[in-house]
């Protein structure tokens, strides 16, 4: 114990021994020390009992406690009640005070931020950008349930798929249909999510200004570049053997320039839709035979071509872009393969689904690259891409083709060993064969 509660304790008995003594002595003088020290027990007890009572009392009723003046035992306590109070209420205060500076943060943040009750899917809280953003307004739309008041928007799914729901890319506002936001939908608590939307609307003006400005570039380059390249077409290097390695090279360089403007122009129709409308059959024994047409002619007879049909099925696509797709993997093979080697597409079963696997072995890719790869103008080595007439944008257009087949493209490569590029469809794209197309030749 303390000393200044044992103090405390000292004195407050002290003092009643004193006042007992007292009035055993005024009692034996009055001829009764029995009854003056029971009339002094009785009023020590009453005492007593006045101060519990009005401690009780203060507790009961939340009062604020008065710094005690005096000592003894019940002016400690009422000390020590008046000092935890007194500390509760500043760690109270500091609580309130930080809470409020949260919330201010929170109501000051540009993105719309709003907290949903996640069994009863209502709204809890928002933020004065949920007003601009999303049209909801204080306090109309406290406690109404976020999927009606957010109608035009598609939650109700979204909602339901809790933790996995993926961001909303570009939903329209509720409030204002000229506003694209970004929705994400993030549970932080048992009871509570976070539905936080970001106005993306002049990001997404900025890229469509860049897509148009790539568009329009690369259309305006084609024409000059036709002529360019048709009079160079027309010059013979043995009317003017002096020129001829000039020639030869200014050929080379414009069909480079050709094949960065087609690709280029390639992407930019690839950007401008989200995804393929095209669900065409895409038969692959014929997009395999050209496949291998175009590996021979890259390859001029210096590498081995295996092409291997397991899948006995075909695709669902756009046969357009997935030739596009599939050819730049395997004129990729051929080049990053030095002579000799050998250059393996194989369409296979894979689960429900469908894969195409362009092996080489060729000079394989450091680890470190792969993430970057299908990245636009990425070279692994800028001289042997630019040296094999590669523009830096095959794997690009492949990643965008497969993203618009929902199809994802995998790399697995060792240097100096090779690489293998695999092209993996889900079931909703595999189509099977044409019966005419897997019954045998009918016999002579
Ligand atoms: P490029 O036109 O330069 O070939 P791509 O986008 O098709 O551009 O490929 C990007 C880079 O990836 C290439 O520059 C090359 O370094 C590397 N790469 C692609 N395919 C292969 C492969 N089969 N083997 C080795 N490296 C490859």
């Amino acid at each position: 114990m303390p000393e200044h509660i044992r103090s405390a304790w000292l004195r407050t008995l002290g003092a009643v021994a004193l006042a007992l003594l007292a009035a055993t002595v005024v009692g034996a003088l009055a001829g009764n020390a029995w009854m003056g020290l029971a009339l002094a027990a009785l009023a020590a007890v009453a005492w007593h009992y006045w101060r519990l009572r009005r401690v009780l009392r203060r507790l009961t009723a939340r009062q604020r406690w008065e710094p005690p003046r005096g000592d003894g035992v019940w002016n400690e306590l009422d000390r020590l009640l008046f000092r935890s109070q007194r500390e509760m209420r500043m760690r109270k205060r500091r609580l309130l005070d930080m809470l409020r500076t949260y919330r201010a943060a929170a109501a000051a943040l540009p993105d719309a931020v709003v907290v949903v009750d996640r069994n009863s899917q209502r709204v809890q809280w928002f933020n004065e950008a949920a007003t601009t953003l999303l049209g909801l307004h204080h306090p109309r739309d406290l406690g109404t349930p976020v999927v009606e008041r957010l109608q035009p928007l598609p939650l109700a799914q979204w909602l339901a798929s809790g933790r996995n729901a993926e961001p909303m890319l570009d939903a329209p506002s509720p409030a204002d249909p000229q506003l694209r936001l970004n929705m994400r939908l993030i549970p932080y608590s048992e009871d509570y999510w976070l539905l936080v939307a970001r106005d993306v609307s002049k990001l997404l003006r900025l890229e469509q200004v860049r897509q148009d400005f790539v568009a329009n570039v690369s259309h305006e380059l084609r024409t000059p570049l036709t002529v360019v390249h048709g009079y160079l077409d027309m010059l013979d290097p043995e009317d003017l053997p002096e020129y001829a390695p000039m020639l030869a090279e200014m050929r080379n360089q414009s069909q480079r320039m050709t094949q960065l403007v087609e690709d280029l122009l390639t992407l930019s129709r690839l950007e401008s839709q989200e995804d393929s409308n095209a669900e065409e059959p895409v038969p692959m024994r014929p997009m395999l035979a050209t496949l291998r047409r175009e590996a021979e002619a890259h390859s001029q007879g210096r590498h081995t071509i295996e092409m291997s049909d397991e899948a006995g099925c075909d695709l669902l696509g756009s046969g357009k872009e997935l030739h596009s797709a599939f050819s730049n993997l395997v004129t990729n093979a051929v080049r990053y393969t030095p002579a000799g080697g050998t250059v393996r597409v194989r369409f296979a079963r894979e689960g429900a689904g469908v894969v195409l696997e362009v092996h080489d072995t060729g000079y394989g890719i450091p680890s470190s690259h792969l993430p970057r790869l299908t990245e636009r103008f990425y070279r692994v080595s800028s001289s042997r891409s630019r040296e094999s007439g590669g523009t830096g944008l095959g794997l690009s257009i492949v990643k965008h083709v497969l993203g618009r087949h929902q199809a994802r493209l995998q790399i697995v490569s060792e240097v100096g060993r090779g690489s293998c590029f695999s092209c993996h469809f889900g079931a909703a794209r595999v189509l099977s064969r044409h019966a005419v197309d897997v019954a045998p030749p009918p016999a002579a």
